[in-house]
Parts: structure tokens; C-alpha cells; sequence
């Protein structure tokens, strides 16, 4: 008998999606998806703050798009810089003071030769790890509501409807110390995962977000995600990223023809 590893290649397949709902007047959330990093930012602050907020987290990822590698230290340091630019931002534009954003994402970083995900997160924007017949949450969010969970004072069933759900805890532009917790897991052939603001899963139970998720290819599901958070009212701006790890062999041509597979337009770096 023989025993070894190894190493599958994976690639990546990605779809986005984000509307202004049926409520706001703007979009204030934002997205970057373009391997090996994806986020998606929940813009806080009132009249247009909150758009530019969540569009200088984005643009401070832009320097990572398409690289052929990404550090945890690079994505620390993109968050921390995206801070910077919203506090410059603000200090320069009064009219902007006090606006924020949460950004979370993921990026693909590599042990050897072994591919991993990291999850980071500041703020109430989520990462999910998608399982046969399971959401599983990554993130833990920095919000209120969270808190009264861990200390027990809340049962996580009524978060969704408690009157400060909305309230976050730690937030680019606004907390004094925005580090990002992050977490990371070795990525495996079939996986998919899903980064989402509070947009989605304000308007969709878990059960829900499986059934738009189901059987579908990231690009689709997607849009299936967007189209049935509007079903259930859009009451808030909605934006989700959908990411598979395909085994490399399975990357036919059906797939690799997906629409969105190379995302938005990246925006450009900024000095
Ligand atoms: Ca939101």
C-alpha cells in the first residue's frame, strides 16, 4: 500500500451581483471580483458619504486584482488603507465627515503548494461557506445584535428582527481601530462561497439563500440571490459575490464561457 498527496489545481469561477432595492435612492454598497480577491463594502453615512465610503474600500483592494499571489499581509494592509482613504477623503469634505463602510471578502492565499482561502471581515457583511444541505458562516460580524448574542442575551433565531440590528460595531472611516479578523481554510474542489451584504440576509433565511444557490453556476446564482432578495421586499441595497473552486479538469468549455467570470470593471489604482 502507498500512501501521498496530491496537489489539485483549482479554478475559479466567480459571478456578482448588487441593486439599490426599492427603498434607498442609492446604492452605497460596492464590490470588487477579480481573483485572488473579492469583496463586497456596505456603505454607512448619510446622502452620498456612504457610496464614496464603500467605493475607496473597493479601490483600496484594486492594487490586488488579478496578482498571481496575495498575503494575509497584503489584505491587512489594503483594509488599513482603505481606512486611511476615507478618513483623508473626510477630512478634506466636510460634507463627508463620519461616513463609513464595512468591507469583507475573501482571498485566495497559498500555503506551498496548497490553495487557501482567507476570510476577512469589518463590520456586518458576511462569508459563507456553502455545504450540501448548509449555510455556514464564516464571519462573525461586528454588530450589536452579535454581542447580545455571545453574551447570551439574545437568541440568534431574533436577531434579524431586533430594533438595532443595523448597528455596527466596527466600521472603516469610523472605529479607531478597523483591524479585520480573518480567517482561514484550505479550499477544496466543489466548494463555493458566498460574500453578501446585510442587504441579502436582512430579506433571506438560510433556507432561502441554499434554494437561490442551488444547482445553479456562480454567475446565475448570483443574480438568483439579487432577484430573490428583491422578491422578499429589497427594503435595503443588496450585493453578493458567488465563488466555486472547480477542479481544474471540469473547467469545460461550458463553464469557462460564464458571463461574469472576470467581474466589473476594477478600479484603478490609486497612489
Ligand atoms: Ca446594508
Amino acid at each position: 500500500m502507498t500512501t501521498g498527496k496530491v496537489s489539485v489545481a483549482l479554478t475559479l469561477q466567480w459571478g456578482s451581483a448588487t441593486n439599490v432595492g426599492f427603498v434607498r435612492s442609492q446604492n452605497q454598497d460596492a464590490f470588487l471580483a477579480a481573483a485572488p480577491v473579492f469583496v463586497v463594502a456596505d456603505g454607512l453615512g448619510g446622502h452620498a458619504a456612504g457610496e464614496i465610503a464603500s467605493r475607496l474600500a473597493v479601490e483600496a483592494f484594486a492594487p490586488l486584482a488579478y496578482r498571481s499571489e496575495v498575503t494575509r499581509a497584503d489584505v491587512v494592509r489594503a483594509v488599513t488603507d482603505a481606512h486611511a482613504r476615507i478618513l483623508a477623503h473626510a477630512e478634506a469634505d466636510p460634507t463627508t465627515a463620519h461616513m463609513g463602510t464595512t468591507v469583507s471578502g475573501v482571498a485566495v492565499v497559498w500555503f506551498g503548494e496548497a490553495m487557501h482561502w482567507l476570510a476577512f471581515n469589518v463590520g456586518d457583511s458576511r462569508v459563507y461557506r456553502v455545504e450540501a444541505d448548509r449555510l455556514m458562516q464564516v464571519t462573525v460580524d461586528h454588530s450589536e445584535v452579535q454581542q447580545l448574542i455571545d453574551s447570551g442575551r439574545l437568541a440568534a433565531e431574533d436577531a434579524e428582527t431586533h430594533p438595532r440590528r443595523n448597528v455596527v460595531t466596527r466600521a472603516l472611516g469610523i472605529s479607531r481601530d478597523p483591524t479585520p479578523d480573518c480567517w482561514v481554510f484550505p479550499a477544496d474542489a466543489g466548494e463555493r462561497l458566498l460574500i453578501c451584504t446585510d442587504g441579502l440576509t436582512k430579506e433571506l433565511r438560510d433556507d432561502e439563500i441554499l434554494a437561490a444557490l442551488a444547482e445553479a453556476t456562480a454567475p446565475v446564482a448570483a443574480e438568483q440571490l439579487v432577484a430573490a432578495a428583491l422578491d422578499h421586499g429589497g427594503r435595503d441595497n443588496v450585493t453578493v459575490v458567488v465563488i466555486d473552486a472547480l477542479p481544474t479538469s471540469q473547467t469545460s468549455q461550458e463553464t469557462s464561457e460564464a458571463d461574469d467570470r472576470t467581474g466589473p470593471p476594477v478600479p484603478a489604482p490609486q497612489s
